[in-house]
């Protein structure tokens, strides 16, 4: 059981492909780390559904979601994750990530259905469509494991916002 720490935005390491997780040890200890640091985070911060391994410096491909306030919530562990679909239709989202420390937003698109092939923590294999919020959701978290950052898709320097900024005009 441990809270780590969260690699930043400058940091190679998030650049890095990460490779297959196998079920063993590392891996259970990546998820307990993955649950403790993100509810860690979520309790400090305020904001956010989910962590990548690469984030507290695994290269594996393992993301833990907690996503509470969608409008779907959902609690799940993705092993091994790969997006086998992705719809037409495009979404335009406000996104940040802890890697970024929440500080600001970017403006990006994303698709709005994904199907995704996974295992769970059992080693189930499962394969299941999102939709919107958990489809951007998890189009985010899978870039994570293949080094790939939100501010990647950005198409303009004006769809960046300050996190306070971005409360003012885009909450409520
Ligand atoms: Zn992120």
């Amino acid at each position: 059981m441990a809270v780590k720490e969260v690699i930043l935005l400058g940091n190679p390491l998030l650049r890095e492909k990460s490779s297959d997780a196998a079920f063993d040890d590392e891996l259970e200890r990546i998820i307990e780390d993955l649950k403790d640091t993100l509810t860690h985070l979520q309790n400090e911060k305020g904001i956010g559904r989910a962590l990548a391994a690469p984030q507290i410096g695994y290269l594996k491909r393992v993301i833990f979601v907690n996503a509470k306030s969608s409008k779907n919530p959902r609690t799940m562990t993705l092993i091994n994750p790969t997006i086998v679909e992705k719809s037409k239709e495009i979404i335009e989202v406000w996104d940040s990530c802890y890697s970024f420390d929440v500080a600001f937003f970017v403006r990006i698109k994303r698709h709005k259905r994904i199907k995704v092939e996974y295992m769970d923590e059992n080693g189930r294999k499962i394969v299941e469509e999102f939709e919107d919020d958990l489809s951007e959701l998890l189009q985010h978290e899978i870039d994570h494991l293949n080094g790939i950052l939100a501010t990647d898709h950005l198409r303009s320097g004006k769809d960046i916002i300050m996190r306070e900024e971005w409360e003012k005009r885009y909450l409520n």
